[in-house]
């Protein structure tokens, strides 16, 4: 069974801020910023690939109610909605989750893209090419 699964049954504490009968919301054990939050359904999906439209949708929706309280309760002055879908995108707990990182000036949290040289045209010939195939 996965640590989230572990949370969600009782077998692992966790600062619970949000339940009802399909998602959770805890504080992320390792705080990159104050009131570092992670939102999860209570059944087991691995990723965002995975999750079925029900629970991603409650998740999605609880996640801009708590953005917004979270926000207001810390006089953030800015919010990162994050999620980490596969180990090489970061992610760790193969368990379904959306990160709400609220901001504060002069904090070290680096969320940063590097930009490449794609041929943007070629790329969305193949995903339209894509689009219509599904
Ligand atoms: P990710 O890298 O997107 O999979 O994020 C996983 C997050 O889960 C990390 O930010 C961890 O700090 C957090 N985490 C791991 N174990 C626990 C735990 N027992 N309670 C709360 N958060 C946890
Ligand atoms: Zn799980």
């Amino acid at each position: 069974m996965c640590i989230f699964c572990k949370i969600i049954n009782g077998e692992i504490p966790s600062k619970k801020i949000y339940e009802d009968e399909d998602i959770v919301a805890i504080l992320d054990i390792s705080q990159a910023t104050k009131g570092h939050t992670l939102v999860l359904p209570k059944k087991h999906f691995a990723n965002i690939l995975e999750i079925e439209d029900y629970e991603y949708l409650k998740v999605m929706d609880r996640v801009k109610d708590l953005a917004s309280v979270i926000t207001k309760t810390f006089n953030a002055s800015g919010v990162n909605i994050l999620n980490n879908c596969g180990e090489t995108a970061g992610q760790t707990v193969m368990h379904f989750h959306v990160h709400i990182i609220p901001r504060y000036e002069n904090t070290d949290v680096k969320i940063e893209f590097t930009s490449h040289e794609y041929n943007l045209d070629e790329i969305q010939k193949e995903i339209l090419k894509s689009l219509k195939q599904n």
